[in-house]
C-alpha cells in the first residue's frame, strides 16, 4: 500500500512534521523514543501521565499533518515533498517559503540549512538546472543571506551590517543595503554560504548571536540579467530561533527574558501571518513582528509555504515536543 501524505504537493500551505532520530547521547541515557509514527500523515506522542515523571509515558496524543517524516527520511527525500514544489513555484513568477519550526536540537538547521545538505542545497541545484533551459535563460540567481535577531535585520554577507526593510510600493519588501551575491554554480553558493554561517555563529556581538535566539533567511532569488532590480521569483528557507525560546519570558536575567518576549511575538505573528493566507491580505497582522513585515510580500498575492515543524523523539523533551506539534497544527 502506497503512503504518501497529503498528495497535493501544490496546496498553498503545507505543513509537515519531521522527526530526529534519538542521538547517541539520548540513547546512552536510557531515554526512549516516544514519538511513534503512524502512518504518512500521523504521529502520536506518549507524554508523561504525571508531568516530569519520566517513568510512564501513558498519555496519548494524537496530530494529523500533510505530512510526517518519520527519523529514517532522508534529506533527499524530504525535499521532494517539501521545497522542491516551491522550487517550480517560483519559476512562475510566485514568492514561497520553507520555514523550519521546532525545539532547538530537533533538527531545524540539519533540515533546512546545513553546510552542503540542507534542503537550500537540492533546491539550488534544481534551480540551476531550470536556468540552463533555454527558457529560462533571460533570468539568473542571486543570493541574500540576513539574520534577525531582537527585532533587528544584519546582513550576514555584510559584516552584519544594520538592516532596514521597506515596501516598495509594488508589494515588495526591499531591504535596503542587503548584500545580494550572483550565484552561478553550487561551488559559488556553498562559498557565499559558508561565509554567511560563520556571520551567524561567530558575531561581533557574542553570545547575543547565539543561532537558537535568532531567525535566519537564506533567499534565492531570480532576476532578469537585464535588469537586477526586478524580482522573477523568490525563495526563502528560514531557520527559526528555538521555540522554547519563546518561554524564556519569565526567566530572571533581564536580557534572556526580552529575548524570549521577542521570539515569542515573532512566532505568534507568523502562526497568525499564516493562517490568514487564505484570507484578505488586509486583515494580515504582518506588523506583529519584525520577521513577518520582511515577509509581507511572501505572504500576499502569489504565494506558497512550507512549514517543516521538527521534534525531538525523546521522552525528556515531551513537552517542547508537544508544543511545537500544537502550534504547526494551529498554523493550518
Ligand atoms: P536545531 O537547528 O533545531 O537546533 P540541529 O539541526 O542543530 O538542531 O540538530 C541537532 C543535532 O541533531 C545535530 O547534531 C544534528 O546533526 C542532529 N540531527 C538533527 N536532525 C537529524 C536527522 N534527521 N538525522 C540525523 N541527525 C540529525
Ligand atoms: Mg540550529
Amino acid at each position: 500500500i502506497a503512503t504518501s501524505g497529503s498528495s497535493d504537493l501544490n496546496q498553498r500551505i503545507r505543513v509537515c512534521v519531521r522527526k530526529r532520530p534519538l542521538s547517541r547521547r539520548e540513547v546512552a541515557a536510557g531515554e526512549k523514543d516516544i514519538t511513534p509514527v503512524a502512518g504518512s500523515r500521523s504521529i502520536n506522542v506518549n507524554a508523561p501521565k504525571v508531568k516530569l515523571d519520566l517513568t510512564r509515558f501513558t498519555e496519548q496524543h494524537s496530530f494529523t499533518f500533510d505530512e510526517v517524516f518519520d527519523s529514517s527520511i532522508t534529506n533527499a527525500q524530504i525535499y521532494q515533498r517539501t521545497a522542491k514544489p516551491l522550487v517550480q513555484y517560483i519559476f512562475t513568477g510566485g514568492k514561497a517559503t520553507c520555514f523550519a519550526y521546532g525545539q532547538t536540537g530537533s533538527g531545524k538547521t540539519y533540515t533546512m540549512l546545513d553546510q552542503g545538505r540542507g534542503l537550500y542545497v537540492q533546491a539550488a541545484q534544481d534551480i540551476f538546472a531550470m536556468l540552463a533551459r533555454e527558457e529560462y535563460a533571460h533570468l539568473s540567481a542571486w543570493v541574500g543571506f540576513y539574520e534577525i535577531y531582537q527585532g533587528h535585520l544584519y546582513d550576514l554577507l555584510n559584516d552584519r551590517k544594520r538592516l532596514i526593510p521597506r515596501d516598495d510600493g509594488n508589494n515588495n519588501v526591499v531591504i535596503s543595503g542587503l548584500k545580494e551575491f550572483a550565484i552561478a554554480d553550487v561551488d559559488r553558493l556553498f562559498k557565499v554560504f559558508d561565509h554567511g554561517s560563520q556571520a551567524r555563529t561567530t558575531g561581533k556581538t557574542g553570545a547575543n548571536n547565539n543561532s537558537s535566539r535568532s531567525h535566519a533567511v537564506l533567499q534565492i532569488l531570480l532576476k532578469p540579467k537585464k535588469n537586477s532590480s526586478v524580482i522573477a521569483g523568490k525563495l526563502s528557507f528560514i531557520d527559526l530561533a528555538g521555540s522554547e525560546r519563546g518561554a524564556d519570558r519569565g526567566d530572571a536575567n533581564t536580557k534572556t527574558r526580552m529575548e524570549g518576549a521577542e521570539i515569542n511575538k515573532s512566532l505568534l505573528a507568523l502562526k497568525e501571518c499564516i493562517r490568514a493566507l487564505d484570507q484578505d491580505s488586509r486583515h494580515t497582522p504582518f506588523r506583529g513582528s519584525k520577521l513577518t513585515q520582511v515577509l509581507r510580500d511572501s505572504f500576499i498575492g502569489n504565494s506558497r509555504t512550507c512549514m517543516i515543524a521538527t521534534i525531538s523523539p525523546n521522552g525528556s523533551n515531551s513537552e517542547h515536543t508537544l508544543n511545537t506539534l500544537r502550534y504547526a497544527d494551529r498554523v493550518k
